[in-house]
């Protein structure tokens, strides 16, 4: 039976601008597969549990929360390290296989070559008609990434990883590569330099994300339910240069062709919040449409609040997990905070442009 609109008039009244929170279903999960690293960044939000490495989930445990979840947009695999785990292929073809998953990305430092060059290898991504991609950082040209990811050499090493790695994109198409460099006080200078090398020499894509860190990249978060994350030793460029480097970075997405539009609106969107301008729409996706697993399979729903909840209490079944109470408890809990993390600006511009199409479209 149709009911009649009792309030015909008050439909637009109800859309909010700043957006609404759609159902919980996760569609972007950021998930830990260990926190071993070979690399002791400067800018990492992780370094305690790097240098401290906690209990991981075994494969049995991640291709159960691959069967359990709703088939997914993209699964962000990080870490530490992801490349250390012996069985990172078997994790990522079980995301493939049992959940359908459209993009399985693997956040790496490029160190490991032997490992990432057998994983595009196997061909997963084609084989199941999906896609891999590789977010590869570097974090300055070469005296200043050295210095800030403490390892002399790796420059030169992933660069030349890289060479090797937009090689193997012409040959496996269902591979990427892209470059994310964390812009920090120590490198903002040098971005547009850096760029020039890495898509002139060796021709691979770069995106920016702003280093992060819970006390100077989020607002209004309760504090019983805050997380710790900050780097160990480095800050954000001084708040005058950050327009200028908004603007660097515009040059740079035109320059090679608007890969990153998104990307820029969201930097934008960053920027805006650390010199005072609320974002133009809320955190809709955290605890919504995307999450957090850690290594030790607790969930988290972003990296600025404390994990909720624990997959083993759910027999790893994270669509269970997601329609739980206490995941219902935390949402209510994170309605009136804002912060920079890319993933969830990202994420939640995503969400509300998808919004503001269907309003327009009627
Ligand atoms: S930022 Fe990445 S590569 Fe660097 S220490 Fe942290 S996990 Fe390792
Ligand atoms: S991601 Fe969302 S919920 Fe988490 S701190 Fe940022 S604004 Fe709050």
């Amino acid at each position: 039976m149709r009911f009649p609109r009792l309030f015909p008039f008050s439909r637009s009244a109800v859309i909010d601008p700043l957006g609404t929170y759609p159902p919980p279903q996760a569609k972007d999960i950021i998930l830990f597969v260990t926190d071993r690293c070979n690399m002791r960044c400067e800018h990492c939000m992780f370094w305690q549990r790097i240098d401290d490495p906690g209990p991981e989930m075994t494969l049995v445990q991640f291709q159960q929360i691959a069967r359990t979840a709703p088939a997914l947009r993209t699964v962000s695999i990080t870490g530490g390290e992801p490349f250390l785990r012996n069985d990172l292929d078997e994790i990522v073809e079980s995301f493939y296989r049992e959940n359908r998953t459209h993009n399985v990305q693997i956040n790496t430092n490029g160190l490991l070559w032997e490992r990432m060059e057998h994983l595009i290898e196997l061909d997963l991504a084609a084989k199941y008609e999906h896609f891999l991609s590789f977010q590869v950082s570097i974090d300055g040209l070469e005296k200043n990434h050295d210095r800030l990811r403490q390892l002399p050499g790796s420059f030169r090493k992933i660069t030349n990883n890289l060479k090797r790695l937009v090689a193997l994109t012409k040959e496996h198409p269902y591979f990427r590569v892209v470059v994310l460099t964390n812009v920090n006080k120590h490198n903002y200078r040098e971005i547009d330099e850096l760029s020039h090398f890495l898509w002139d020499e060796i021709g691979v894509q770069h995106a920016f994300d702003l280093v992060r860190g819970v006390t100077f990249s989020s607002w209004g978060i309760p504090q019983a339910i805050i997380e710790k994350g900050d780097p160990r030793d480095c800050d954000l460029p001084p708040m005058q240069e950050l327009e200028g480097i908004l603007d660097a970075i515009r040059r740079i997405n035109r320059r090679e062709g608007g890969h990153f539009d998104q990307f820029v609106r969201q930097l934008e969107v960053q920027v805006g919040l650390y010199l005072g301008i609320p974002a133009p729409f809320r955190c809709l996706s955290a605890g919504r449409t995307a999450g957090v697993i850690y290594g030790d399979g607790s969930v988290a729903a972003c990296e600025f609040t404390k994990p909720f909840a624990h997959l083993a209490d759910f027999d790893y079944d994270l669509d269970r997990l997601w329609r739980s109470r206490q995941a219902e408890l935390r949402r209510n809990q994170i309605t009136g905070c804002s912060c920079s993390h890319t993933c969830f600006v990202l994420t939640s511009l995503v969400e509300w442009e998808e919004q503001q199409n269907r309003k327009e479209a009627g």
